[in-house]
């Protein structure tokens, strides 16, 4: 499709889009959007139809962003809701989630909300710049500097994300905003593109195709070509031209893509992501400084077993229980002694093995989890990079 710009004041824009099953597949779980103000692309999964249907959903709820009447960040929450209700009531659909990245047109800037591992990119003056961070398990290990960006691109987890719409009832969302010059481009795809050409394919193609919905299609042909093992989608935009007003054209300028600070509610990290390796120790202790805190308004209010119900038993954390690692719901701490966790589970992974990782240092103490998910996501991971320090050992 090709949409030429019948928008409000500000920005111009041209946009191309093509999405496409690719060579593999059977069905295309991939879902685009180019109806100004909203640009976006979602790349659902699981079940034989979940994968469509979240993506889908997603970008349908994305649509009372359109009118700017409410923040995009609260769509994109409205969203996930809406794609994990409809997870929740229909067995057919349990287990589906979507990536979701979307730009909203607003006046001069474009507003980036981000979740998952498709990409937005930006191209000015001949330069390809990534302006989303992946939310995948590799992603974390390039961060971590446990492996290398092209190491990243050909690992065999490469596609497990630690952050999808629908998975959980809340949902952590990276924001950015852009201020766009003309002659600027800008991509949003799906991984079944950047999973099959490299980026100087990508930029070499944005570059020799003028048209932005040629460009798409060269885009996708070029990702089947290489193989086509995923579904693949890319829409092009172009800002052809602001609005006339220089206050606004001389403020110009991109601002890096960097996660919006978290509400005070928003208990970071997000649901699905397991501990960092990098310890943010500062983080961790306000943390556990907050979760102080509201045990101690909890007891002045002198409802605790009320907050217990509704607060604590939805609480989960990995733990230690006699010399194993040990799955708990509840709070890590024993206020006046009053135990405020259940032993749900135990494993066979041995504490000690664990918190010679920095990342498990905190074991002892208990690593807090945002969901039981995310509490069963920590135990995973515990027991794949022990596997991986074991096969480091076996090769000398
Ligand atoms: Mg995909």
């Amino acid at each position: 499709m090709n949409a030429d710009g019948a928008q409000p004041a500000g920005l111009r824009l041209r946009v191309g889009a093509r999405t496409d099953v690719g060579r593999v597949r059977e069905g295309n779980e991939d879902s685009f959007m180019a109806q100004l103000p909203l640009l976006a692309v979602a790349d659902g999964m699981g079940g034989h139809q979940g994968g469509e249907v979240a993506s889908k959903l997603a970008l349908e709820t994305l649509k009372k962003a359109a009118d700017g009447q409410v923040a995009l960040v609260e769509v994109v929450h409205q969203a996930n809701r809406a794609v994990f209700d409809k997870a929740a009531q229909d067995p057919g659909l349990a287990g589906m989630g979507t990536t979701l990245t979307v730009f909203l047109v607003d006046g001069n800037t474009l507003r980036l909300a981000h979740v998952g591992d498709s990409r937005a990119y930006l191209l000015r003056d001949g330069q390809l710049q990534q302006i989303t961070k992946d939310h995948t398990v590799v992603q974390r290990m390039v961060d971590e500097g446990r492996i290398t960006p092209p190491e990243a691109q050909i690992h065999p987890q490469r596609s497990i994300l630690t952050r999808a719409l629908g998975v959980d009832e809340d949902i952590q969302v990276d924001q950015a905003s852009i201020e766009p010059q003309p002659g600027d481009r800008l991509l949003l795809c799906s991984d079944g593109l950047t999973g099959m050409i490299e980026e100087d394919v990508i930029l070499r193609i944005l570059t020799q195709e003028q048209d932005p919905q040629a460009a798409s299609d060269a885009l996708v042909e070029a990702a089947n070509e290489a193989g086509g093992q995923d579904n693949v989608t890319a829409v092009v935009i172009d800002v052809v031209e602001h609005s006339a007003d220089p206050a606004v054209e001389t403020t110009a300028q991109t601002q890096p893509a960097v996660p919006a600070p978290a509400p005070p509610v928003e208990r970071s990290p997000g649901p699905a992501a397991p501990p960092a390796r990098t310890a943010p120790g500062r983080r961790r202790s306000w943390r556990r400084a907050l979760i102080w805190l509201l045990v101690l308004v909890v007891l002045v209010g002198g409802g605790l077993f009320a907050a217990k119900r509704f607060y604590v038993d939805r609480q989960w954390f990995v733990g230690e229980s006699d010399g194993s690692v040990a799955l708990f719901r509840g709070l890590p701490v024993q206020p006046l002694g009053f135990d405020l966790s259940t032993l749900e589970e135990t494993t066979s992974i041995p504490a000690v093995e664990v918190t010679q990782f920095p990342a498990y240092g905190e074991l002892r103490e208990g690593i807090t989890a945002e969901s039981e998910e995310g509490a069963r996501r920590i135990i995973a991971q515990m027991e794949t990079d022990l596997a991986a320090a074991a096969e480091e050992q076996r090769q000398p």
